[in-house]
């Protein structure tokens, strides 16, 4: 094998096809099957259909060598798992006497007869195995048939929908079985600020290309760019060793853009910088952040402590406008820092709406971080909600301050 296992999922059930229900399953699997180093190219959603699970099940088996099946092996007629595995791969379905047995004594545990529609249940094709489930009454079915040309065999486990049943026969009973994968995979996740995606790709210069190995994606969410570095080789070692490889270049090529790893927020990274420095930032806020930052800074009373004081100020002055706002601050500003005992200040701008050319809106603003004697102001103007405008607007001007914190630190 070489350094991929593909591996695909197939949710059935017309609930999930009609809009009824979300397939929380596929993703909840992925998830597991990334982590056991197995590359997921494809899921698919099918409605109870026979004939369209039937052809399905067969291009699977064909593409990939894992094959997890969720849905349909309940005991009504639109359960049509058992059959269409038995009918894809043409082989008669029997009954399982061991699954017969435990079903029946599912029931009589709960104290009920066993309907006559159950027995179904009990079903396999003949040459699988069926998987005991010992948290409701539908066994799963495991099955290992004929690949092609790049891989021998593929294995379909298919098993039940309800993901409370899902999950645990997956964790005890299907993963043992895919641990063979053979591949050892390796993710770690740079998070960056202040450059949109298309620009970091093209100062990632090829690092994103398809098929490289470590792949890097790239994720774009309320303003922050996550790389997803996904380094995949046959011990855990290697994958490690190329994962960080990346990571360097990554690093090289964005610099001062990257502020974390993982999950970590602007906010956090810049209250750490505060605290491991000793310093301290008041805030000021007007409309443009409107107190998203005292919000995302006093989240816990680690971040907290940093705070100075916190201001949100509906207006800053009698006729203080976007234009004249920088001057505002700037002399605001002024008799601060020997006022307070503080060394940062982080301002925001009020709002101010204005009819772009070709009827788009655009909502103006500025933000500014202070030091004594000092103030930049970037302008943080977009169209668009007032949530993500507001967010973004919060980021910048946290950046401003952790990029100062940062050379500080390095320097
Ligand atoms: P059982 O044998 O336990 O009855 P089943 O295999 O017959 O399960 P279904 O009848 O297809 O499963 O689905 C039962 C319920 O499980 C659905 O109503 C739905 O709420 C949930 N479910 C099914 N598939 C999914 C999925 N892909 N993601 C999340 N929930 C699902
Ligand atoms: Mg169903």
């Amino acid at each position: 094998m070489g350094t991929t296992a593909h591996a695909e999922i197939i949710a059935i059930g017309t609930e999930l096809t009609c809009g009824s229900k979300l397939d929380t399953n596929s993703q909840w699997l992925s998830r597991e099957l990334e982590s056991l180093g197995w590359t997921v190219m494809r899921h698919t959603t099918l409605p109870d259909e026979l004939e369209l699970i039937i052809e399905e099940l067969q291009r699977a088996a064909k593409r990939s060598q894992a094959v997890l099946i969720t849905g349909g092996l309940g005991p009504t007629l639109d359960d049509l798992t058992r059959e269409a595995m038995a009918a894809a791969f043409h082989q008669p379905l029997v009954r399982d006497d061991q699954s017969l047995q435990r079903i029946e004594a599912m029931f009589t545990a709960r104290g009920r007869p066993m309907p006559a529609r159950n027995v179904v249940q009990a079903d396999r094709p003949e040459q699988a195995t069926a998987i005991r489930n010992d948290w409701g009454t539908a066994p799963g079915i495991m099955l290992r048939v004929p690949g092609n040309n790049t891989h021998q065999h593929c294995l379909l486990a298919a098993m039940p929908g309800v993901p409370a049943e899902m999950r645990p026969m997956f964790e005890h009973l299907i993963r043992p079985h895919l641990l063979d994968s053979g591949i050892q995979m390796c993710r770690t996740v740079i998070r960056t600020f202040g450059y949109g995606e298309s620009e970091a790709e093209r100062l990632l210069d090829g690092l994103t290309a398809r098929g490289r190995n470590p792949e890097v994606g790239i994720t774009a969410s309320e303003a922050v760019i996550s790389l997803w570095v996904t380094a995949r080789a046959a011990s855990a070692e290697t994958a490690r060793r190329m994962c960080a490889e990346t990571e360097l270049q990554i690093r090289e090529r964005l610099g001062m853009a990257v502020f974390g790893e993982g999950d970590a927020e602007l906010h956090d990274v810049t209250a750490e910088l505060l605290i491991s420095s000793g310093q301290s930032l008041a805030l000021l806020e007007g409309a443009a952040t409107g107190g998203q930052m005292a919000m995302w800074l006093t989240e816990n009373s680690a971040t907290a402590s940093v705070l100075h004081e916190s201001l949100v100020l509906p207006v800053w002055g009698p006729d203080c406008r976007l234009e004249t706002w920088p001057q505002y601050a700037r002399d605001l500003m002024q008799g601060y820092f020997q006022a307070h005992s503080c060394d940062w200040a982080l301002l925001s701008s009020p709002v101010e709406d204005q009819q772009a050319p070709g009827g788009v809106s655009v909502r103006r603003g500025m933000v500014a971080l202070a030091s004594a004697g000092e103030l930049e102001t970037v302008d943080v103007s977009m169209s668009g909600n007032l949530a993500i405008f507001r967010q973004r607007a919060a980021r910048t001007a946290l950046n401003l301050l952790r990029k100062q914190l940062q050379s500080a630190k390095s320097s």
